[in-house]
């Protein structure tokens, strides 16, 4: 009998597709487990090593990853689409973040020791062991990087299984730690052997919201604890005091089509006051032909490569229904080379129409009038998702008395997605825009147990319980 040779995948550039880019080879369901076992055994060691020697290794790991940020990024921006200067941001972001982590481990990863009369009671942050990370392609290093580094940092080891629509350039991060982090290289079966394996005891995925039902599915099967970072339907709601300015607008289209409009948090539906309404599409469009420039991801002055398939361009132009239609920017090169989508405002569409109430994850974003803050926060906070939110005003208060209101993990005031963010800020969905959260202190504590060791006072020799505080032996 002869062995078959390992099945691969061949990743097209969504730009010019009749290139490929790299190739991997695909890791078969059944051999997620020896992969898993490896993973538990090192972890063990991993573990048992000081705290300062893991965090040194990570620095060590950011610095590589520093180092080789330009061909990194290049080689995102082929695999991906994503124009090349957002990929080095990309890139940035995430060694901030894995430097942001070697810094703050050692406090959110001690033992807090409490000393009373009642005794001592120490906590202490242990690792789950073996985590599986399952990502999305959209921002394939920072969103692995936000799992890898807090879940090393606090002693696990992580296995990620990327998505194999951008599979290369986190393959090749991954090889610069010297840290238990593997890659297995797959579709949904693949990631399915991973969430479901009985070595695994932590899941943290990001994704659509099929994906994250069927991760959550067979998590919960096993009782093993998720983090889910799902998708988004973000309003941004222009108050009737909110100036339309150039750098207002800009930072606004680029909140939509960064990334051709393929980001969890982009500003999905846009609100604002009928009666500015046609002011509004003005200053919209005069900012996008300022800063919408689309084309090949690696060619200076593009800001919005293709999407990422063919199956997203069909989507996206099925996206155009209703309402009145405004092609954006310019175009620059040849858009029959690969997955162009001329980005479009779609202004006053069926308010029941896909575009409105769901998820486009396209470059094609809605605008609708208003009338009336109660109407656009009840329209804002309308349907199921509640990941990002934005309001625009000329008054800070009035705007963060609005912001208060969305049903939303996280609301911008005067901008939305990329240029709002911050490491400090922990991140994630309210309502099914998903559970846990990343970035920041929540993001580190979603890596360890609390597990705490008692000593009461009554039992240490000489020790007594004393004044008149709570029982040592309380009912219950
Ligand atoms: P996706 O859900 O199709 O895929 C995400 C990952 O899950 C991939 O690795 C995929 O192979 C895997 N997967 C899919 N089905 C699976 C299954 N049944 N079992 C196990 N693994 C499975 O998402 P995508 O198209 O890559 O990314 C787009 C979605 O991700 C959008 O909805 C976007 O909003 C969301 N997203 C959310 C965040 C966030 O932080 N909240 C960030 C980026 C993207």
């Amino acid at each position: 009998m002869t062995a078959s040779a390992a099945a691969t995948i061949a990743r097209e550039n969504p730009a010019r597709t009749s290139e490929i880019v790299g190739v991997v080879v695909e890791t078969a369901p059944e051999a997620v487990d020896a992969i898993v076992r490896e993973a538990d055994a090192d972890q063990r060691k991993w573990a048992a090593r000081p705290l300062a020697d893991r965090l040194a290794a990570l620095a060590r790991a950011a610095a590589a990853i520093e180092d080789a940020t330009p061909g990194l990024a290049t080689l995102l921006a082929r695999e991906s689409g994503k124009v090349v200067g957002d990929c080095r941001g990309e890139l940035g972001f995430a060694v901030r973040y894995l430097r942001w982590v070697v810094e703050h481990a050692p406090s959110a990863y001690a033992d807090r020791v409490l000393d009373d009369d009642l005794g001592r009671v120490v906590e202490q942050r242990k690792p789950y062991g073996v985590v599986a990370a399952v990502t999305p392609w959209n921002a394939p290093v920072i969103l692995a990087m936000l799992k890898i580094a807090p879940a090393l940092a606090a002693g696990n080891a992580i296995v990620v299984k990327p998505s194999p629509l951008a599979p290369l350039t986190i393959s090749r991060v991954v090889d610069l730690f010297d840290a238990p982090v593997r890659v297995v290289h797959g579709g949904a079966e693949t990631g399915a052997a991973l969430v479901g394996h009985e070595l695994v005891r932590k899941v943290a995925f990001t994704g659509g919201a099929a994906g994250g039902r069927a991760v959550a599915a067979l998590a919960s099967e096993r009782l093993t604890p998720s983090v889910l970072e799902l998708g988004g339907n973000d309003p941004a709601v222009f108050l009737d005091d909110a100036p339309f300015t150039d750098d207002a607008m800009d930072r606004l289209v680029m909140a939509s089509f960064a990334t051709s409009g393929q980001v969890c948090m982009a500003a999905k539906r846009l609100y604002v006051p009928s009666s500015r309404l046609s002011g509004f599409v003005g200053a919209y469009r005069a900012a996008a032909d300022r800063v919408l420039v689309t084309g090949d991801p690696l060619a200076d002055g593009v800001t919005m490569g293709p999407v990422i398939s063919a199956a997203a361009q069909r989507a996206a132009l099925a996206l155009r229904g209703s309402g009145t239609v405004h092609d954006l920017g310019r175009f620059d090169g040849d858009p029959a080379s690969g997955y162009f989508v001329r980005p479009a405002l779609v202004v006053e569409p069926d308010p029941g129409s896909r575009l409105v109430v769901a998820e486009q994850f396209a470059p094609v974003v809605p605008v609708l009038g208003y009338s009336g803050e109660e109407s656009v926060l009840a329209a804002a906070n309308a349907g199921e998702l509640g990941l990002g939110a934005s309001v625009w005003s000329a008054d800070e208060e009035r705007a963060f008395a609005f912001a208060r209101r969305f049903e939303a993990g996280f609301t911008f005031v005067n901008t939305h997605n990329r240029t709002g963010m911050s490491l400090r800020a922990p991140f994630g969905g309210v309502k099914r825009s998903g559970w846990g959260r990343e970035y920041a202190q929540e993001g580190l504590a979603e890596y360890v147990q609390t597990c705490v060791i008692h000593a009461p006072a009554a039992f240490r020799p000489g020790a007594a319980v004393t004044g008149g505080g709570p029982s040592a032996y309380p009912a219950g």
